[in-house]
């Protein structure tokens, strides 16, 4: 018998060898048991009538989409006070942000985000070969003076989610400004709102400003989180006609589907679907925060959020391990994230009414106080 000689397979790029594949929220427990999910930030009101009712709609799934989602591209400039010709959509905000990344940066450069924030940053990065680099937090949320102090003549892209996650934290327009002010005009300030339709209506405009303003700021807004349309995969970015113009020589050619430009142009023109979700949000938001204040004695606290989530730490006898597992028994699946540096803390999305008072009842059970 003759020993075949190793045949060589095909070498990955040192770069991607390193890259582990997204992780996203579960929806099961360690039994296979589904659980309701509180760890994917997704929209517990669901989806707009009118995008659903848009979905439903029959269309010629033989032909391809358009290719530039004109339609939606000027209903978003109308809602939002900008100029389609300074929006691109895309495959979620994901897709873009990816783009972005690949055009400014490669081996040897740098990607600069905060300690604490979107899982998605560093894969960006590392795709094309670039480093990851964080700067330090704040008490969990981003700094500004951090931030500017990590920037170094290597970095390219500075990624900015505000409101955070997984913190939920945000940073005033002020901060905002001010740490565009204080980077390289070379650098690009990504300003990633996909909370932003959570946050108080009066400050939702002022990234908007500051990328309409410079030639080296994008905002990046998503149709999967208020909007409730995660499944139809749409997002899309605002800024200046150099940028748009890397981002279109990127993305995919005929990256957003017919279905999900019918139901973001539907779900775009009902504002008051996601006005009702802001005030849940908030409300739900307050109650949560309000009953983990009270099992403070026990070392539980959540870092204030304007998202749709609450970051809760477990410093005390109660473990978040414990919590996690107490919430799965209780039938829900949060989001416990020691690979992000956070292994005494759960992030748990604010879901419907019931299902938070639940959540409240089995943290308080694992405490040892009355229900
Ligand atoms: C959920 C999320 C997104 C949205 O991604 P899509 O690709 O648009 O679904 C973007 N940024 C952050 C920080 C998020 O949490």
């Amino acid at each position: 018998m003759t020993t075949a000689k190793p045949q060589p397979k095909p070498e990955p790029k040192p770069w991607i060898a390193q890259i582990h594949a997204y992780v996203p929220g579960k929806s099961k427990s360690a039994s296979g048991q589904p659980l309701i999910k509180l760890s994917a930030n997704e929209n517990p009101l669901g989806s707009s009538p009118a995008a659903l009712a848009a979905l439903a709609d029959a269309h010629v799934a033989a032909d391809y989409p358009d290719p530039d989602a004109r339609a939606l591209r000027e209903a978003i400039a109308q809602v939002h006070g900008l100029d389609p010709d300074r929006i691109v959509c895309g495959t979620g905000s994901g897709e873009l942000l990816h783009c972005v990344v690949q055009a400014l940066s490669g081996v040897g450069d740098e990607v600069l985000s905060s300690r604490y924030s979107f899982s998605l940053y560093p894969l960006l990065a590392h795709k094309v070969g670039a480093a990851a680099v964080f700067a330090d937090d704040d008490g969990y949320a981003a700094s500004v003076d951090n931030l500017l102090a990590a920037v170094t003549e290597r970095t390219k892209v500075v990624l900015l989610d505000n409101p955070n996650n997984p913190v939920g934290t945000f940073l005033p327009p002020a901060e905002v400004a001010r740490l565009h002010a204080g980077l390289p005009s070379d650098v690009l300030l990504v300003v990633d709102e996909a909370y932003g339709e959570y946050v108080d209506p009066a400050l939702q405009h002022a990234a908007f400003e500051l990328a309409a303003a410079h030639e080296n700021v994008l905002v990046s807004r998503t149709f999967s989180k208020a909007y409730g349309l995660a499944s139809e995969r749409v997002g899309w970015v605002t800024g200046a006609p150099h940028l748009i113009d890397l981002i279109n020589r990127l993305r995919g050619a005929f990256n957003v589907s017919v279905s999900g430009q019918k139901a973001a142009l539907a779900a775009i023109g009902d504002q008051a679907f996601v006005a009702a979700s802001r005030e849940h949000n908030a409300a739900e938001r307050e109650r949560m925060a309000e009953a983990i204040a009270m099992l403070g004695n026990h070392g539980l606290s959540a870092s204030p959020s304007e998202a749709n989530f609450l970051l809760v730490h477990f410093e005390g006898e109660v473990t978040a391990a414990q919590a996690l597992d107490a919430l799965s028994d209780a039938g829900y699946a949060v989001r416990h994230l020691p690979s992000q540096g956070l292994p005494n803390a759960l992030r748990i999305t604010i879901g419907k009414s019931d299902d938070m008072t639940c959540v409240i009842t089995a943290l308080r059970t694992l405490c040892g106080e009355a229900a």
